[in-house]
């Protein structure tokens, strides 16, 4: 039911205009995929600016990745135009990057200290203990984990970390890891400028609060203050971080540090059909509490392949069949690759898959068959790495100085930039538009490499180029398509575990829950598909279905044996 009320809440159903009217004190909104959750967010921002007077620069809304600050700057663009420009919209490290430039003097740092990437901290650590940069990598993931969880690190970790702190102190750099917990310091630790720090952001709204790890909270915490105007946002069935150290007892922990806290729950959903719903509902294992706005709908499309090979080849040709042929390629080519105003786009349409690795039959076969893509990166730092080497590269390029060996160090640059990034078409020259853009866009080079460095893996992906997008389970959080491929549903894979070692119950729930945030992506059309015999730790391998997909009720879904053909699909040669 439409919420009955004027001004920005008209766009919001009955809950979630009481969820976004609650302007004073901490809330808790938790509710399904879909529900409009993150639709509730920016109104309520729009609504606190509009309606109660609250200037824009008190506002702070925090997210996970810079990629989504960036959709919600754009959304609250379109709902306040004009007035949006102060309200600060930070993921957890460009926040604590800020509260560290502004008073890192009083945690000893530099005043033009910088944040390093992963690959800068490996090598110095590779160097400082005489180790190889693969050792190094892997004690960095080790300690980052270790500080993610604010556990204790001992032996190697614990030497490893004193080491990366001496080393950035005496370098002026800081670990990205550490953005958030030495903010958190140094807020703990002064209360004075913790209290200037809540003058500044009155009302602050967390995104994904489901994701959150120890010091992430403790940064909302002491910046909310005791009744703080805290209200936080998410869905405890789509907690996929567990793996990396994120608080599964968040919503319970904030319950009782904030007593006073309301909970609002929305229950419809506005994203998906009526099959795909259900078919979630029962992923999860309960009965579908929210109900389908859009209760109709085609049944999800089970597949089984041959092989992964043989799946991609489903994929590519249901993408195909989709786009009506050939005719959707030629429009594709003569808007330039933007998204057309069709009916459907390739943008409109998501592979996501478990491992990086299925990506490679993937990208095959839409290299043969012209379709256009875009991956996201195989994690957050070959991203950074990738940017960082061109960079590198670019400036021997300063002044007069025209080294006889630059062409071929940009060209291994870009092209080590290209297979990381997997873009499928990233030539040299794109990687270098692609670098003055960003330049442009962040003004000089350090600022351009701190945006670097505080990018994760899913900022890497561009929704506006029409392309298809290859994304992992994780990266697709906060996203929705109409069209959505959840590949490889084989046990091993969904849910994942290392051959000849068994999983326990805690990563198999949470394998479960992500299964569940790769199937809330879709909104129309969701395809589920599994290959009999994979190549799979260096053998080839026939995996038994996953277990999740018998939980989905057989009246929900049809087998399909091939991808119908592409009408004149033929033509495809002349391309
Ligand atoms: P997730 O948990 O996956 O992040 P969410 O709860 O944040 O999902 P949104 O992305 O905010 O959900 O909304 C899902 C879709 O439903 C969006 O396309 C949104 O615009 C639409 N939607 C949400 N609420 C409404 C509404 N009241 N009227 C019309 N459309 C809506
Ligand atoms: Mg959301």
């Amino acid at each position: 039911p439409p919420s009955g009320r004027t001004g920005v809440l008209a766009a919001l159903d009955a809950d979630q205009a009481r969820a976004a009217e609650v302007v004073d004190g901490p809330v808790a909104v938790i509710a399904g995929p879909g529900s409009g959750k993150t639709r509730m967010l920016t109104h309520r921002i729009a609504h606190l600016i509009r309606d109660c007077g609250v200037p824009a620069g008190n506002c702070l809304a925090i997210t996970f990745t810079r990629r989504a600050t960036e959709e919600l700057r754009s959304r609250l663009a379109v709902l306040l135009p004009g007035r949006t420009r102060k309200c600060a919209v930070e993921s957890f490290h460009s926040l604590g990057l800020g509260i560290l430039k502004a008073h890192g003097a009083l945690l000893g740092l530099p005043a033009d200290f910088r944040v390093a990437d992963e690959a800068e901290r490996r090598s110095a650590l590779a160097a400082a203990l005489s180790i190889g940069e693969k050792a190094a990598g892997r004690l960095i993931k080790k300690v980052s984990a270790l500080k993610r969880s604010a556990a204790p690190a001992e032996g190697e970790d614990g030497e490893a970390l004193e080491t990366l702190a001496r080393l950035g102190r005496e370098a002026g750099w800081v670990d990205f890891d550490d953005l958030v917990g030495l903010s958190v310091e140094l807020l703990e630790r002064n209360p004075e400028i913790a209290r200037r720090w809540r003058g500044r952001f009155t009302h602050i709204l967390a995104d994904e609060f489901q994701d959150i790890d120890a010091w992430q909270y403790r940064i909302l915490k002491v910046l909310a203050g005791e009744n703080g105007n805290l209200c936080v946002i998410g869905d405890p069935d789509q907690a996929i971080y567990g793996f990396r150290g994120a608080d599964a007892t968040c919503f319970e922990r904030f319950a009782q540090d904030f007593p006073s806290a309301k909970t609002i729950r929305l229950g419809r959903n506005y994203r998906s059909s009526g099959a795909i719903v259900a078919a979630a509902s029962a992923i999860v294992g309960r009965a579908a509490e929210e109900t389908a706005v859009r209760p109709t709908g085609d049944s999800i499309v089970l597949h089984t392949a041959s092989s992964e090979g043989a799946e991609a080849v489903f994929v590519g040709g249901t993408i195909e069949t989709l786009m009506g042929g050939h005719d959707m390629l030629a429009a594709n080519r003569k808007t330039g690759g933007k998204k057309a105003s069709g009916p459907l786009g390739f943008a409109d349409v998501a592979v996501l898959y478990r491992t990086d690795a299925q990506a490679a039959a993937l990208r095959a076969v839409f290299d043969r068959a012209g379709i256009p893509f875009r991956k996201s990166t195989p994690a957050p730092i070959a991203g950074h790495e990738g940017v960082v080497a061109i960079l590198d590269a670019l400036a021997g390029q300063s002044g007069q100085d025209r080294a006889p060996d630059l062409q071929a160090r940009l060209e291994a640059a870009a092209d080590a930039a290209a297979r990381r990034e997997e873009t499928g078409a990233a030539t040299l020259a794109e990687a270098k538009g692609w670098l003055k853009t960003l330049a442009a866009a962040y003004g000089d080079e350090k600022a351009l490499r701190e945006q670097v460095a505080l990018s994760t893996e899913a900022d890497f992906h561009d929704a506006r180029a029409d392309r298809v997008s290859l994304l992992t389970m994780h990266a697709a959080k906060g996203l929705e398509f109409p069209v959505v491929f959840v590949v490889g549903l084989e046990d091993g894979l969904v849910p994942f575990s290392f051959p000849g070692s068994p999983e326990d119950a805690g990563s198999l729930a949470e394998e479960r829950r992500l299964f569940y945030v790769a199937v809330t992506r879709a909104r129309d059309r969701l395809f589920l598909t599994r290959a009999t015999e994979r190549f799979w730790y260096g053998k080839t391998c026939a995996l038994p279905p996953s277990p999740f997909l018998q939980d989905i009720p057989p009246h929900l879904t049809r087998h399909e044996t091939a991808a119908a053909p592409a009408p004149r699909a033929k033509q495809y040669n002349l391309f």
